[in-house]
């Protein structure tokens, strides 16, 4: 050990500057990387160019485009518009019509206008565009959360002592390849009545343990903004409910979906949190940017719930520099959650060894306020169960060994309660 005491002022700057540099090249392989990553800040002019693009191929205008309704209307679900976007063989447009006869698809014009037109392994396009993966799928089950058999009312999960889910549609603005609520996305558009919401508004008021409420569906924000606020006020009269939450895509899919009218709406049902799910760089565009920040204006705090997936965003750098994206928009990283073995999505699955590593790239590597937890769901709906790289080596009455994000060991003093 030095003696600090012992030394001077200058051989102390010294081994600081030392330290410091030692701390730099702990993280020199992400910064010689972290620009060459493509965000939907750095791939602008491209975005801008495809959307020209569309609005020609769709005869519509800018204005069109910034209203969600249209969005919604001319989602695109036809191979040949498709192709007139992005370069696609013969053989693709085949596998498409092949998988959409099974799994629905349909695309937003502004997540279209994220997708590299070239590039077949874009990852916007990987979560957009049907491959065969889809219906060559041995292995996958359509429920492995069980989630038909927790629901005690109509429209609730509920799969925890204090909190629930309520399902209010299974529209959403995009439909992702790696959804793991697929067996709900019929072809038909469906909104749940108003009359079944209030039987699930009944089983809320008649359980006083449920201080939580989660608004999903398919997606929260596919509801009217009128419905929204009938279904929040309803929520705000509950004693017990203490906090409600909104589960939606559309500020990554959909971002015009985020109007000024909605926040205000939004504003009045507080607490009230949002969590979406970016699950790659390129999404976060400067439009997603300014939805998030007008909900964060409305005094929502949003939280990030991506899904680790193969081939988009199943390396530690690229998770990183998604993290830090999102952090610059105010969204705070929530789960990285594990691909499940939803039917039709295996293709997308990793081993649980990537998930642990990018959870040990992140701790130390990077500010604590850009990891989020590491989840894989237990099988049956037992529930979310939270996976870390161990750095408790031992453990006893005297001591802990305890192990460093730097990989170091070191002894820590234990004591008695
Ligand atoms: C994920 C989930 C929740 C919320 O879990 P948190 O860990 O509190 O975010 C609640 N109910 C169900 C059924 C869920 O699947």
């Amino acid at each position: 050990m030095t003696q600090t005491n012992k030394l001077t002022e200058q051989e102390k700057r010294a081994l600081a500057e030392k330290r410091a540099s030692e701390l730099r090249n702990r993280i020199a392989d992400y910064l010689e990387v972290k620009d060459s990553i493509t965000t939907g800040f750095n791939a602008r002019e491209r975005i801008k160019r495809q959307k020209k693009l569309i609005l020609d191929v769709l005869g519509a205008t800018e204005d069109q485009w910034t209203d969600w309704k249209w969005q919604i209307r001319n989602r695109i679900y036809d191979v040949d518009v498709l192709a007139a976007i992005v370069n696609m063989s013969p053989r693709e447009k085949e596998i498409i019509r092949e998988v959409g006869s099974e799994f629905r698809w349909a695309i937003s014009p502004y997540y279209a206008s994220l997708m590299d037109p070239t590039d077949i392994n874009c990852p916007v396009r990987k979560q957009a565009i049907p491959c065969i993966n889809e219906v060559e799928d041995p292995h996958g089950v359509l429920d492995p959360m069980g989630e038909e058999l927790t629901s005690p009312a109509p429209a609730i999960t509920r799969r925890y002592p204090d909190r629930l889910i309520v399902n209010v549609t299974n529209q959403c603005a995009m439909y992702c390849r790696h959804c793991q609520r697929r067996r709900n996305i019929g072809e038909v558009d469906k909104n749940v009545p108003r009359e079944l919401l209030s039987k699930a508004l009944d089983y809320i008021r008649a359980n006083e343990e449920i201080r939580d409420v989660l608004i999903t569906g398919g997606d929260a924000l596919m509801l009217t903004d009128n419905t929204l606020d009938w279904l929040l006020g309803e929520l705000d009269e509950i004693p017990h409910v203490e906090i409600k939450r909104l589960g939606s895509r559309t500020p990554v899919t959909m971002p015009q979906r985020i109007t000024p009218a909605l926040c205000s709406m939004l504003e009045r049902h507080h607490p009230l949190y949002v969590n979406s799910q970016f699950n790659h760089p390129l999404e976060v565009t400067p439009e997603a940017a300014e939805a998030c920040g007008r909900l964060a204006q409305a005094g929502i705090p949003l939280g990030n719930q991506a899904v680790l997936l193969k081939g988009i965003n199943d390396d530690y750098n690229v998770m990183k520099k998604l993290n830090h994206e999102l952090l610059r928009i105010r969204v705070k990283p929530y789960y990285i959650f594990h691909a499940k073995n939803v039917k039709g999505t295996t293709h997308f699955g990793t081993s649980i060894e990537k998930g642990l590593k990018i959870m040990e790239k992140l701790r130390g590597h990077t500010s604590g306020m850009a990891i989020p937890t590491y989840i894989v769901n237990a099988p049956k709906g037992l529930g979310k169960t939270p996976l870390s790289p161990d750095y408790l080596v031992s453990l006893s009455p005297e001591k802990a060994v305890i192990r460093t994000w730097e990989d170091k060991l070191q002894d820590y003093p234990n004591k008695e309660d």
